[in-house]
Protein backbone atom coordinates (compact mmCIF):
# COMPACT_ATOMS: atom_id res chain seq x y z
CA UNK A 1 0.00 0.00 0.00
CA UNK A 2 1.45 3.40 -0.65
CA UNK A 3 0.72 6.16 1.60
CA UNK A 4 -1.23 9.37 0.15
CA UNK A 5 1.54 12.09 0.20
CA UNK A 6 -0.18 15.49 1.28
CA UNK A 7 2.23 18.16 0.20
CA UNK A 8 0.74 21.79 0.37
CA UNK A 9 2.00 24.27 -2.57
CA UNK A 10 2.75 26.38 0.33
CA UNK A 11 3.00 26.69 4.10
CA UNK A 12 4.48 28.63 6.97
CA UNK A 13 7.17 27.81 8.69
CA UNK A 14 6.88 28.97 12.61
CA UNK A 15 9.80 28.26 15.21
CA UNK A 16 9.93 28.54 19.21
CA UNK A 17 11.74 31.48 18.54
CA UNK A 18 8.02 32.56 16.88
CA UNK A 19 5.96 30.88 19.47
CA UNK A 20 8.06 32.97 22.52
CA UNK A 21 7.85 36.36 20.64
CA UNK A 22 4.32 35.68 20.92
CA UNK A 23 3.98 34.76 24.37
CA UNK A 24 6.16 37.81 25.45
CA UNK A 25 3.22 39.80 24.00
CA UNK A 26 0.09 37.90 25.44
CA UNK A 27 1.91 38.13 28.97
CA UNK A 28 2.55 42.07 28.54
CA UNK A 29 0.45 45.26 29.04
CA UNK A 30 -0.60 45.70 25.41
CA UNK A 31 -2.28 42.82 23.18
CA UNK A 32 -2.43 45.69 20.54
CA UNK A 33 -1.73 49.27 20.07
CA UNK A 34 1.81 48.75 22.12
CA UNK A 35 4.91 49.02 21.18
CA UNK A 36 5.09 46.19 18.72
CA UNK A 37 3.45 47.58 15.45
CA UNK A 38 6.20 50.66 15.28
CA UNK A 39 8.63 48.30 15.77
CA UNK A 40 7.86 46.35 13.37
CA UNK A 41 6.93 48.69 11.04
CA UNK A 42 10.60 50.60 11.46
CA UNK A 43 11.71 47.52 10.96
CA UNK A 44 10.13 46.61 7.92
CA UNK A 45 10.82 50.33 6.29
CA UNK A 46 14.44 49.58 6.89
CA UNK A 47 15.13 46.37 5.32
CA UNK A 48 13.33 47.86 2.06
CA UNK A 49 14.59 51.12 2.28
CA UNK A 50 11.28 53.25 2.26
CA UNK A 51 10.74 56.52 4.72
CA UNK A 52 7.69 55.30 6.26
CA UNK A 53 5.19 52.05 6.70
CA UNK A 54 1.98 51.57 7.79
CA UNK A 55 1.18 47.69 9.24
CA UNK A 56 -2.41 46.56 9.06
CA UNK A 57 -4.51 44.01 9.62
CA UNK A 58 -4.11 42.31 5.89
CA UNK A 59 -2.62 43.43 2.51
CA UNK A 60 -6.44 43.87 1.21
CA UNK A 61 -6.58 46.34 4.27
CA UNK A 62 -3.68 48.03 2.74
CA UNK A 63 -4.69 48.10 -0.93
CA UNK A 64 -7.66 49.53 0.12
CA UNK A 65 -5.92 52.52 2.63
CA UNK A 66 -3.41 53.15 -0.16
CA UNK A 67 -6.50 53.99 -2.76
CA UNK A 68 -8.37 56.18 -0.52
CA UNK A 69 -5.03 57.77 0.42
CA UNK A 70 -4.15 58.62 -3.63
CA UNK A 71 -7.74 60.35 -3.68
CA UNK A 72 -9.25 57.55 -5.62
CA UNK A 73 -13.51 58.19 -5.94
CA UNK A 74 -16.32 57.23 -7.65
CA UNK A 75 -15.92 57.92 -11.66
CA UNK A 76 -12.32 57.03 -11.57
CA UNK A 77 -10.11 54.15 -12.81
CA UNK A 78 -7.86 51.51 -11.34
CA UNK A 79 -5.69 49.38 -13.80
CA UNK A 80 -4.12 46.04 -12.50
CA UNK A 81 -3.27 42.71 -14.01
CA UNK A 82 -6.01 40.11 -14.36
CA UNK A 83 -3.31 37.08 -13.38
CA UNK A 84 -3.84 38.50 -9.29
CA UNK A 85 -5.39 37.73 -6.42
CA UNK A 86 -9.23 39.08 -6.62
CA UNK A 87 -8.11 41.86 -3.51
CA UNK A 88 -5.79 43.76 -6.25
CA UNK A 89 -8.62 44.76 -8.15
CA UNK A 90 -11.51 44.67 -5.13
CA UNK A 91 -9.60 47.70 -3.73
CA UNK A 92 -10.63 50.04 -6.52
CA UNK A 93 -14.30 49.11 -6.32
CA UNK A 94 -14.48 49.93 -2.40
CA UNK A 95 -13.78 52.85 -3.52
CA UNK A 96 -16.79 53.37 -6.07
CA UNK A 97 -13.93 53.23 -8.89
CA UNK A 98 -14.27 51.95 -11.65
CA UNK A 99 -11.78 48.43 -12.67
CA UNK A 100 -10.20 47.52 -16.12
CA UNK A 101 -7.30 45.09 -16.64
CA UNK A 102 -4.07 45.11 -18.62
CA UNK A 103 -2.39 41.92 -19.95
CA UNK A 104 0.72 39.99 -18.99
CA UNK A 105 3.62 39.76 -20.34
CA UNK A 106 3.58 36.11 -21.77
CA UNK A 107 7.41 35.58 -20.43
CA UNK A 108 7.06 37.03 -17.31
CA UNK A 109 3.47 37.11 -16.36
CA UNK A 110 3.47 40.41 -15.43
CA UNK A 111 1.62 43.83 -16.37
CA UNK A 112 3.16 44.10 -19.70
CA UNK A 113 4.37 47.86 -19.96
CA UNK A 114 3.76 47.79 -23.89
CA UNK A 115 0.24 46.65 -23.08
CA UNK A 116 -0.56 48.82 -20.86
CA UNK A 117 1.14 52.27 -23.14
CA UNK A 118 -0.84 50.36 -25.83
CA UNK A 119 -4.22 50.88 -23.80
CA UNK A 120 -3.36 54.24 -22.30
CA UNK A 121 -3.17 55.73 -25.78
CA UNK A 122 -6.06 54.32 -26.48
CA UNK A 123 -7.78 55.66 -22.75
CA UNK A 124 -6.02 59.30 -23.36
CA UNK A 125 -8.33 59.74 -26.76
CA UNK A 126 -11.90 58.42 -24.49
CA UNK A 127 -10.69 61.02 -22.00
CA UNK A 128 -10.65 57.82 -19.39
CA UNK A 129 -7.46 57.82 -18.14
CA UNK A 130 -6.75 55.83 -15.34
CA UNK A 131 -6.00 57.63 -11.68
CA UNK A 132 -4.20 54.59 -10.17
CA UNK A 133 -2.31 51.62 -11.95
CA UNK A 134 -1.55 48.17 -9.83
CA UNK A 135 1.23 46.30 -11.14
CA UNK A 136 1.56 42.86 -9.13
CA UNK A 137 4.97 41.71 -8.30
CA UNK A 138 3.85 38.27 -9.73
CA UNK A 139 5.59 35.11 -7.47
CA UNK A 140 7.67 38.23 -6.29
CA UNK A 141 9.48 38.73 -9.31
CA UNK A 142 9.10 42.65 -9.89
CA UNK A 143 7.19 44.18 -12.75
CA UNK A 144 9.33 46.24 -15.06
CA UNK A 145 9.14 48.95 -12.78
CA UNK A 146 11.32 51.50 -14.33
CA UNK A 147 8.89 51.41 -17.68
CA UNK A 148 5.83 51.85 -15.55
CA UNK A 149 7.15 54.92 -13.58
CA UNK A 150 7.67 56.73 -16.86
CA UNK A 151 4.50 56.54 -18.47
CA UNK A 152 3.00 56.97 -14.98
CA UNK A 153 4.88 60.40 -15.53
CA UNK A 154 3.88 60.74 -19.32
CA UNK A 155 -0.15 59.98 -18.80
CA UNK A 156 -0.48 60.84 -14.89
CA UNK A 157 -1.26 58.04 -13.01
CA UNK A 158 -0.79 57.24 -9.72
CA UNK A 159 1.47 53.52 -9.03
CA UNK A 160 0.97 51.30 -6.24
CA UNK A 161 2.72 47.97 -6.37
CA UNK A 162 1.20 45.06 -4.94
CA UNK A 163 4.41 43.18 -3.49
CA UNK A 164 2.18 41.22 -1.84
CA UNK A 165 4.40 38.19 -3.04
CA UNK A 166 7.50 40.22 -2.78
CA UNK A 167 9.17 40.97 0.53
CA UNK A 168 12.93 40.00 0.48
CA UNK A 169 12.56 39.91 -3.23
CA UNK A 170 14.90 42.54 -5.44
CA UNK A 171 14.25 44.76 -8.31
CA UNK A 172 18.14 46.59 -9.93
CA UNK A 173 19.51 45.21 -6.62
CA UNK A 174 17.43 47.00 -4.65
CA UNK A 175 14.69 45.99 -1.97
CA UNK A 176 11.18 45.58 -3.52
CA UNK A 177 8.91 47.93 -1.44
CA UNK A 178 11.37 51.17 -1.50
CA UNK A 179 8.77 52.70 -3.67
CA UNK A 180 11.79 54.64 -6.12
CA UNK A 181 9.39 53.68 -8.84
CA UNK A 182 5.58 54.14 -7.52
CA UNK A 183 4.04 55.91 -4.63
CA UNK A 184 3.19 53.08 -2.15
CA UNK A 185 3.93 48.74 -1.96
CA UNK A 186 1.99 46.82 -0.06
CA UNK A 187 3.31 43.36 1.23
CA UNK A 188 0.65 40.76 2.89
CA UNK A 189 1.88 38.20 5.76
CA UNK A 190 -0.85 35.95 5.22
CA UNK A 191 0.31 32.18 6.15
CA UNK A 192 0.98 30.85 2.75
CA UNK A 193 3.27 33.78 1.85
CA UNK A 194 6.79 34.83 2.60
CA UNK A 195 6.77 35.51 6.16
CA UNK A 196 3.52 36.42 8.38
CA UNK A 197 1.41 37.22 10.93
CA UNK A 198 -0.87 35.26 10.54
CA UNK A 199 -3.22 37.62 8.95
CA UNK A 200 -1.69 41.00 8.59
CA UNK A 201 -0.08 43.15 5.66
CA UNK A 202 1.65 46.89 4.81
CA UNK A 203 1.93 49.81 3.04
CA UNK A 204 4.89 51.59 2.30
CA UNK A 205 5.94 54.58 1.19
CA UNK A 206 7.99 57.56 0.92
CA UNK A 207 4.94 60.07 1.36
CA UNK A 208 4.77 61.77 4.13
CA UNK A 209 1.12 63.06 3.46
CA UNK A 210 0.07 59.64 2.24
CA UNK A 211 1.53 58.07 5.31
CA UNK A 212 -0.27 59.94 7.72
CA UNK A 213 -3.62 60.03 5.76
CA UNK A 214 -3.29 55.94 5.35
CA UNK A 215 -2.40 55.65 9.44
CA UNK A 216 -5.41 57.94 10.55
CA UNK A 217 -7.33 56.26 7.80
CA UNK A 218 -6.63 52.38 9.68
CA UNK A 219 -7.86 53.52 13.02
CA UNK A 220 -11.25 55.29 12.26
CA UNK A 221 -10.00 58.61 11.25
CA UNK A 222 -9.59 59.33 15.11
CA UNK A 223 -6.30 61.68 15.82
CA UNK A 224 -5.35 62.54 19.40
CA UNK A 225 -2.90 64.93 17.25
CA UNK A 226 -4.06 68.59 18.60
CA UNK A 227 -2.38 69.75 15.69
CA UNK A 228 -4.72 67.78 13.36
CA UNK A 229 -7.97 68.70 15.02
CA UNK A 230 -10.62 71.47 14.10
CA UNK A 231 -10.41 73.28 17.56
CA UNK A 232 -8.29 73.08 20.80
CA UNK A 233 -7.91 69.80 22.53
CA UNK A 234 -10.85 69.39 25.40
CA UNK A 235 -8.13 67.79 27.86
CA UNK A 236 -6.17 64.82 27.55
CA UNK A 237 -9.28 62.72 27.34
CA UNK A 238 -9.75 64.28 23.63
CA UNK A 239 -9.84 62.68 20.29
CA UNK A 240 -11.16 63.46 16.98
CA UNK A 241 -12.71 61.89 14.31
CA UNK A 242 -12.08 63.77 11.10
CA UNK A 243 -12.40 61.34 8.41
CA UNK A 244 -14.55 58.19 8.06
CA UNK A 245 -11.63 55.32 8.71
CA UNK A 246 -11.94 51.81 9.80
CA UNK A 247 -10.48 49.34 12.27
CA UNK A 248 -7.21 48.23 9.94
CA UNK A 249 -4.99 47.65 12.85
CA UNK A 250 -2.79 45.57 12.82
CA UNK A 251 -2.11 43.75 16.57
CA UNK A 252 1.16 43.36 18.88
CA UNK A 253 0.73 39.59 18.71
CA UNK A 254 0.73 39.46 15.55
CA UNK A 255 3.75 41.96 15.23
CA UNK A 256 5.43 40.21 17.68
CA UNK A 257 5.22 37.63 15.29
CA UNK A 258 6.51 39.24 12.16
CA UNK A 259 9.58 41.15 14.08
CA UNK A 260 10.23 37.33 14.66
CA UNK A 261 9.78 35.90 11.57
CA UNK A 262 11.71 39.26 9.91
CA UNK A 263 14.99 37.60 11.30
CA UNK A 264 14.67 34.87 8.92
CA UNK A 265 13.63 36.16 5.79
CA UNK A 266 17.22 36.24 4.13
CA UNK A 267 17.65 32.43 4.60
CA UNK A 268 13.98 31.84 3.55
CA UNK A 269 14.47 33.93 0.21
CA UNK A 270 17.95 31.56 -0.36
CA UNK A 271 16.24 28.40 0.72
CA UNK A 272 13.51 28.96 -2.00
CA UNK A 273 15.94 29.87 -4.95
CA UNK A 274 17.93 26.38 -3.91
CA UNK A 275 14.44 24.45 -4.46
CA UNK A 276 13.58 26.47 -7.56
CA UNK A 277 16.80 25.74 -8.89
CA UNK A 278 16.12 22.23 -8.67
CA UNK A 279 13.16 22.10 -10.15
CA UNK A 280 14.67 24.03 -12.98
CA UNK A 281 17.79 21.41 -13.24
CA UNK A 282 14.84 18.34 -12.95
CA UNK A 283 12.28 19.59 -14.94
CA UNK A 284 14.28 20.72 -17.69
CA UNK A 285 13.48 17.86 -20.18
CA UNK A 286 9.98 17.87 -19.63
CA UNK A 287 7.65 19.62 -21.76
CA UNK A 288 6.77 22.48 -19.55
CA UNK A 289 8.02 25.85 -19.52
CA UNK A 290 9.89 26.99 -16.12
CA UNK A 291 9.72 30.08 -14.66
CA UNK A 292 12.07 32.96 -16.62
CA UNK A 293 13.83 34.61 -14.65
CA UNK A 294 14.30 38.89 -15.82
CA UNK A 295 17.92 40.18 -15.38
CA UNK A 296 16.66 43.25 -13.26
CA UNK A 297 15.30 40.91 -11.01
CA UNK A 298 16.14 38.98 -7.85
CA UNK A 299 12.53 36.93 -7.05
CA UNK A 300 11.39 35.96 -3.84
CA UNK A 301 9.98 32.84 -5.64
CA UNK A 302 6.80 33.28 -3.17
CA UNK A 303 5.34 30.63 -6.25
CA UNK A 304 7.21 28.30 -8.59
CA UNK A 305 4.50 28.39 -11.80
CA UNK A 306 4.93 25.86 -14.86
CA UNK A 307 3.17 26.26 -18.01
CA UNK A 308 2.61 22.78 -19.95
CA UNK A 309 3.32 22.86 -23.34
CA UNK A 310 0.14 20.62 -24.10
CA UNK A 311 -2.40 22.83 -22.67
CA UNK A 312 -4.82 19.91 -23.32
CA UNK A 313 -3.45 17.95 -20.40
CA UNK A 314 -3.93 20.56 -17.98
CA UNK A 315 -7.23 19.90 -15.92
CA UNK A 316 -5.58 15.71 -16.49
CA UNK A 317 -2.36 16.50 -15.28
CA UNK A 318 -3.66 18.91 -12.32
CA UNK A 319 -6.06 16.21 -11.09
CA UNK A 320 -3.29 13.37 -11.01
CA UNK A 321 -0.98 15.38 -8.70
CA UNK A 322 -3.81 16.42 -6.46
CA UNK A 323 -4.76 12.95 -6.45
CA UNK A 324 -1.74 11.43 -5.23
CA UNK A 325 -1.62 14.37 -2.56
CA UNK A 326 0.99 16.81 -4.58
CA UNK A 327 -1.63 19.90 -3.32
CA UNK A 328 -1.17 22.04 -7.14
CA UNK A 329 -2.55 25.22 -7.12
CA UNK A 330 -3.46 27.84 -10.17
CA UNK A 331 -2.42 31.43 -9.45
CA UNK A 332 -4.89 32.75 -10.49
CA UNK A 333 -8.17 32.62 -12.33
CA UNK A 334 -8.58 36.04 -14.10
CA UNK A 335 -9.57 38.21 -12.09
CA UNK A 336 -11.81 39.85 -15.41
CA UNK A 337 -13.15 36.33 -15.98
CA UNK A 338 -15.13 35.81 -12.55
CA UNK A 339 -19.08 36.85 -12.21
CA UNK A 340 -18.84 39.48 -10.07
CA UNK A 341 -16.35 41.14 -12.52
CA UNK A 342 -18.22 40.14 -15.50
CA UNK A 343 -21.08 42.12 -14.09
CA UNK A 344 -19.61 45.37 -13.74
CA UNK A 345 -20.23 46.18 -17.28
CA UNK A 346 -17.03 46.80 -18.47
CA UNK A 347 -15.67 45.51 -21.55
CA UNK A 348 -12.95 43.58 -20.97
CA UNK A 349 -10.88 43.26 -23.94
CA UNK A 350 -7.21 42.29 -25.48
CA UNK A 351 -6.05 39.95 -22.29
CA UNK A 352 -5.35 37.04 -24.40
CA UNK A 353 -1.91 36.45 -22.61
CA UNK A 354 -3.76 36.31 -19.87
CA UNK A 355 -6.05 33.89 -20.59
CA UNK A 356 -4.11 31.04 -22.19
CA UNK A 357 -2.00 31.81 -19.13
CA UNK A 358 -5.15 30.21 -17.13
CA UNK A 359 -5.02 27.45 -19.39
CA UNK A 360 -1.59 26.00 -19.17
CA UNK A 361 -0.22 27.27 -15.21
CA UNK A 362 0.34 25.05 -12.95
CA UNK A 363 1.77 26.50 -8.82
CA UNK A 364 4.04 23.37 -7.86
CA UNK A 365 5.06 23.07 -4.07
CA UNK A 366 7.66 25.27 -2.95
CA UNK A 367 7.94 26.55 1.24
CA UNK A 368 11.51 26.65 2.72
CA UNK A 369 10.71 24.26 4.90
CA UNK A 370 9.83 21.54 2.13
CA UNK A 371 12.60 18.84 1.83
CA UNK A 372 14.53 17.72 -1.18
CA UNK A 373 13.27 14.24 -0.73
CA UNK A 374 9.06 16.10 -0.62
CA UNK A 375 10.52 18.11 -3.39
CA UNK A 376 11.40 15.03 -5.29
CA UNK A 377 7.94 13.19 -4.72
CA UNK A 378 6.36 16.22 -6.52
CA UNK A 379 8.95 15.98 -9.34
CA UNK A 380 8.79 12.25 -9.88
CA UNK A 381 4.49 12.71 -9.43
CA UNK A 382 4.97 15.27 -12.03
CA UNK A 383 6.81 12.87 -14.49
CA UNK A 384 4.06 10.03 -14.57
CA UNK A 385 1.34 12.85 -14.51
CA UNK A 386 2.98 14.09 -17.63
CA UNK A 387 3.42 10.56 -18.90
CA UNK A 388 -1.20 10.06 -18.82
C1 LIG B 1 -2.43 37.45 -0.83
C2 LIG B 1 -2.61 38.54 -1.79
C3 LIG B 1 -3.37 39.68 -1.50
C4 LIG B 1 -4.19 39.82 -0.25
O1 LIG B 1 -3.44 39.63 0.87
P1 LIG B 1 -4.18 39.48 2.31
O2 LIG B 1 -3.08 39.80 3.27
O3 LIG B 1 -4.62 38.05 2.37
O4 LIG B 1 -5.29 40.42 2.35
C5 LIG B 1 -3.40 40.71 -2.42
N1 LIG B 1 -2.74 40.61 -3.59
C6 LIG B 1 -2.03 39.52 -3.93
C7 LIG B 1 -1.30 39.50 -5.21
C8 LIG B 1 -1.96 38.44 -3.04
O5 LIG B 1 -1.28 37.35 -3.38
Amino acid sequence: MTVKLNIPYGRQDITQDDIDAVIGVLKSDFLTQGPCVPKFEKKISKYCGAKYAVATNSSTSSLHLACLALGLVKGDWLWTSSITFVASANCALYCGAKVDFVDIDPTTYNLCPKALKNKLIKAKELGILPKIVVPVHLSGQSCDMKAIHELSKEYGFKIIEDASHAIGGKYLDKPIGNCEYSDIAVFSFHPVKIITTGEGGIALTNNFELSESMSLLRTHGITRDPKKMTNESDGEWYYQQIKLGFNYRMTDIQAALGMSQLERLDNYISRRHELASRYNNFLKDLPIVIPYQDNSSHSSFHLYIIRLKNEKTHKQVFEYLREKGVIVNLHYIPVHTHPYYQKTKVEFTELKHSEQYYKDAISLPLYPTMTEHQQDLVISTLREALQL
